[in-house]
């Protein structure tokens, strides 16, 4: 449809079919037919414009072509021109027929099949390309390898009388189809057949969009996991970048690798680097990379949600912010801690979700946790006392309750134990703030009742012990009930007037209000 295309467009200055120009003996002059978008799209159209078009121009070569090729009769042989096309013409169909079979190879019983159309010399009105049904005309303007689609008008077919092409014609059908995988992701390898007339049959393409939706999905869901979480051991490239300016800046020397991978955290070891004027840097470090994927921080609201110190922002964070809070309230606890004496990292530095502190441990290795060092009697006894003190110090001085107390966040190092792992911490007055005190005792008292220690009090009497509370109740669901009761005392205090109170007062007294 080149010629009747370009003529539509410009009528005056069509030249004359593709084949014709390709000829070696140019183009001779062509009477132009101008017609209709409409119909430039309609293939039976088409055809008769074309064959009018060369009966007009040189009607034996036609002839010649519709009939049997060279037969050596009725061939005018008298103009030169005549015989020159002819001569091209059958070297045309010669390397169309290679076309062909070349074709033929390709597709073999694929259902996708590549069409060489686009490439033929001759027309196809003569008897070889019979069979195919599509002209090389027509490709040329496939709407669906042009840029400018064109669809099929609203009736939903275009021709006339039995030559009707409708929208379920498998020609067109397998082209369009071709065609919307431009549509897929632009990730998801198409091939190129897209400009190529390539037909793609709806079973195949259907089959095709479903995989280009699933590997879509799956890819973005691979980038969210690559962007978003500090997968084990690895961490995402924003954390990278952090840990790499750390680096880069001096501040450490080099990181030597993983410590811990923990639900929420992942812990690495670090060689400090220079200290400067304003910064002591340890000589062994210990980088707190908070994990920045949210699933195992969605139990864990409560304890900053209720948490006053951060109640105000909690609302108004998205949850990466509140990851970082995890790392901030991680580092104001452990400054409390560090300055109340009680043995626990120092902070060096937060950097977002980065913790920066000192390394508990000697040359790379860290320091045991309770739970995995087997004492002495006698420092198992001198540990339970420590820890005893350090409870009653983290309650009173620092106004903390730990809140995940047990062996498995306290480490034995230099004859000593080591309190780590406070983002959870929190005042003594959160609404389970008692609650979580109690259970620490349990856990501690626990530990060390069956560790041997024969002095170490049960938990309803550590937590007295800690808390200063006076709880009579003999029993654990009692004494529960009481821890609830003072909770909720404090709540309504709250509520009632806006104001917390200082601090738990079980035995009838007013309570002490912080003025
Ligand atoms: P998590 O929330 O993952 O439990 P922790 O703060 O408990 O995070 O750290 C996990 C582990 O990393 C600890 O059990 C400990 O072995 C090691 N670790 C953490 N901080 C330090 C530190 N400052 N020095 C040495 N080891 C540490
Ligand atoms: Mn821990």
């Amino acid at each position: 449809m080149d010629s009747v295309g370009v003529s539509a467009a410009a009528p005056d200055a069509g030249p004359g079919p593709a084949w014709q120009s390709k000829c070696p003996w140019g183009a001779p002059s062509t009477t132009s037919i101008s017609c209709s978008l409409a119909d430039v799209m309609s293939e039976q159209l088409a055809k008769e414009l074309q064959l009018e078009e060369e009966n007009a121009v040189f009607p034996e070569a036609v002839a010649v072509a519709e009939g049997p090729f060279i037969t050596g009769e009725n061939i005018d042989t008298s103009s030169d021109l005549m015989l020159a096309q002819m001569l091209q013409m059958e070297f045309d169909r010669e390397y169309d027929a290679q076309l062909r079979r070349e074709e033929k190879k390709i597709n073999g019983d694929s259902k996708v099949s590549i069409s060489f159309e686009n490439y033929r010399k001759v027309h196809p009105y003569d008897s070889d390309s019979s069979e195919d049904e599509v002209d090389w005309q027509d490709t040329r303007h496939d709407p669906y390898r042009a840029d400018k689609p064109t669809t099929t008008p609203r009736r939903g077919f275009i021709g006339k009388g039995k030559d009707i092409t409708t929208k379920h014609d498998e020609v067109v059908c397998g082209r369009k189809n071709t065609a919307r995988m431009e549509n897929f992701a632009p990730e998801f390898q198409v091939g190129d057949g897209i400009g190529m007339d390539l037909k793609l049959s709806n079973q195949v393409f259907n089959a095709l969009k479903q995989h280009a939706y699933s590997e879509e999905r799956r890819s973005a869901r691979l980038h969210e996991k690559k962007e978003h979480s500090t997968a084990e051991k690895a961490v995402d490239p924003k954390t990278r970048l952090l840990l790499y300016k750390m680096v880069n800046s001096g501040m450490l020397e080099t990181i030597t690798g993983c410590i811990s991978t923990g639900k929420e955290s992942v812990v690495f070891h670090a060689y400090g680097g220079n200290t400067t004027e304003d910064k002591v840097i340890p000589p062994e470090c210990a980088i707190k990379v908070f994990k920045t994927t949210l699933n195992e921080f969605k139990n864990r609201d409560k304890y900053i949600k209720d948490d006053y110190r951060f109640k105000d922002r909690f609302s108004k964070l998205n949850p990466r912010k509140i990851i970082r809070m995890w790392a901030e309230k991680e580092m104001h606890n452990l400054t409390r801690m560090q300055n109340a004496g009680i043995p626990c990292p120092q902070v060096v530095i937060l950097k977002k979700h980065v913790l920066v502190m000192s390394f508990i441990g000697q040359d790379q290795v860290p320091a045991p946790k309770l739970k995995d060092v087997t004492l002495s009697s006698e420092d198992m006894k001198k540990a339970y006392y420590q820890i005893l003190n350090m409870m009653q110090q983290l309650y009173k001085e620092c106004n903390l309750v730990h809140a995940d107390l047990s062996e498995y966040n306290m480490l034995w190092h230099d004859g000593k134990v080591w309190l780590i792992d406070v983002s959870q911490s929190v005042e003594p007055t959160h609404p389970h703030g008692l609650e979580f005190l109690f259970r620490d005792c349990r856990n501690v008292s626990q530990f060390f009742q069956k560790g041997g220690v024969t002095e170490a009090l049960n938990e309803r009497e550590l937590f007295n012990a800690v808390s200063g509370l006076n709880i009579t109740a003999d029993n654990e669901v009692d004494f529960q009930a009481e821890i609830e009761a003072l909770e909720k005392m404090n709540e309504d205090h709250v509520q009632n007037h806006g104001k917390k109170l200082s601090t738990f007062s079980s035995d009838g007294d007013p309570p002490i209000y912080d003025e």
